[in-house]
């Protein structure tokens, strides 16, 4: 039966994470995974979710199923976290949201029944973006092209040819849209470009998904999510995959979410039955435990308060890094200008560094980022960053 399977090729961040596992350089490190981690280099387990979890063993409740779309707490926090809870969207009951697996199991649901609705329409995604996109709407059945982003020379996004690459797609394209903290580049469009981007996607009917997976990593938890504000503005239906994965340093427990915003109440009750039957034939429900511990904190005030500043510290300290790194690169030597470091927002940056670069990092340091040049910032901290920049340099210096 299996003799004809063919050998897959690895994850290229996991395979990293395995060569940089079997690495014996003790000064190593590694700025390959998507993870923050905190200045000792830890993983944390933020208050906020240490403090729901102690609430939640107070009253011990046994494990039945939830309901095929989730904890109903949990989905109404996400709405309120994405559009705003007095928003309209919220009020008028006209968004669709289910509890997913994560990020990725947000995109998934959206994209089989996607699938179904239009199955013959295109997928965009941009170009480059994360690995993920392109496979799992592959594997949805779509075709997936890209629609141009990443300038190189510029360093920056080129926009013109992404506005060029929307006009050109043909009605009912799905655009996947990375709502804030682009991965990998971490290079966001402006707020007036959004308005152009929104302008484009309704002038061509296209339809938008947004990917929205580091809400509050970026400028704040409302600013990051100003893009699905202008959508809404706009009057256009779309999608929206949430992802706490980062922001509530929950990777393991899978906790995201899917919202489809409809036209009104009643279409978005049906949009819910269609997604719970996407939900039901693929793994029938969700689990419950990283769930619960997100509703808890965003639903209570005092731990939605310290969640906020916990992920605002989070921020500030990847922000921190951000200058560390160009400053670190200026002291040892690289003459290069690197201030684009602080312009780009979120967990990656850019480093504008090749292949044969990132090797070397990798084989003679010890210092593991993507061969496209990707490092995550996050992945920083103060023992590290001085080493990191003086292994930058000396590759830069050839
Ligand atoms: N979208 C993007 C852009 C991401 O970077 C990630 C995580 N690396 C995801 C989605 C998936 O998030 P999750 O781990 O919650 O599935």
């Amino acid at each position: 039966l299996f003799s004809a399977v063919a050998m897959a090729p690895r994850d290229p961040i996991l395979g990293l994470n395995e060569q940089y596992a079997a690495d014996t350089n003790p000064q190593k490190v590694n700025l390959g995974v998507g993870v923050y981690f905190d200045d000792n280099g830890k993983l944390p387990l933020l208050q906020c979710v240490q403090a729901a979890e102690k609430a939640l063993m107070d009253t011990p409740t046994a494990r039945g199923y939830l309901p095929i779309d989730g904890i109903a707490a949990y989905d109404n926090a996400v709405k309120a976290l994405v559009f705003g809870a007095d928003a309209e969207p919220v009020t008028s009951g006209r968004v669709a949201t289910v509890q997913a697996l994560g990020g990725t199991g947000g995109l998934k649901i959206g994209a089989d029944f996607l699938k179904k609705l239009n199955p013959d329409a295109k997928v965009l995604i941009s170009d480059p973006s994360w690995e993920n996109h392109r496979a799992l709407f592959t594997n949805a059945g779509f075709t997936v092209e890209t629609y141009a982003y990443y300038d190189a020379a510029k360093r920056g996004v080129n926009f013109d040819g992404m506005l060029d690459s929307l006009n050109a797609a043909a009605p009912g394209t799905i655009v996947v849209l990375h709502a804030c903290c682009h991965n990998p580049t971490g290079y966001d469009i402006t707020p007036a470009q959004w308005d152009q981007v929104v302008a484009a996607v309704k002038a061509k009917a296209l339809v938008p998904f947004l990917d929205m997976a580091y809400q509050g990593f970026g400028h704040g938890i409302q600013e990051d999510g100003a893009a699905i504000q202008k959508f809404v503005a706009a009057g256009l239906t779309f999608f929206v995959s949430t992802s706490f994965s980062k922001s509530f340093s929950l990777y393991g427990e899978r906790v995201g979410a899917l919202s489809v915003l409809c036209q009104d109440k009643e279409e978005a009750a049906r949009v819910l039955s269609q997604l719970k039957i996407t939900i039901r034939t693929n793994y029938s429900n969700p689990p419950t435990h990283g769930g619960a511990v997100v509703a808890k904190v965003l639903n209570t005030p005092a731990l939605r308060q310290q969640w906020e500043e916990e992920l605002g510290a989070m921020r500030v300290r990847i922000k921190e890094m951000r200058q560390a790194l160009v400053d670190g690169l200026k002291a040892a030597g690289v003459q290069q200008d690197m201030s684009f470091m602080t312009q780009q927002i979120g967990m990656f940056s850019y480093s504008g560094l090749n292949k044969d670069q990132m090797l070397r990092l990798r084989s003679e340091f010890g210092v593991y980022g993507t061969d496209t040049g990707r490092i995550c910032v996050a992945a920083l901290n103060r023992q590290n960053v001085g080493y990191v920049c003086q292994a930058i340099a000396k590759v830069m210096q050839g």
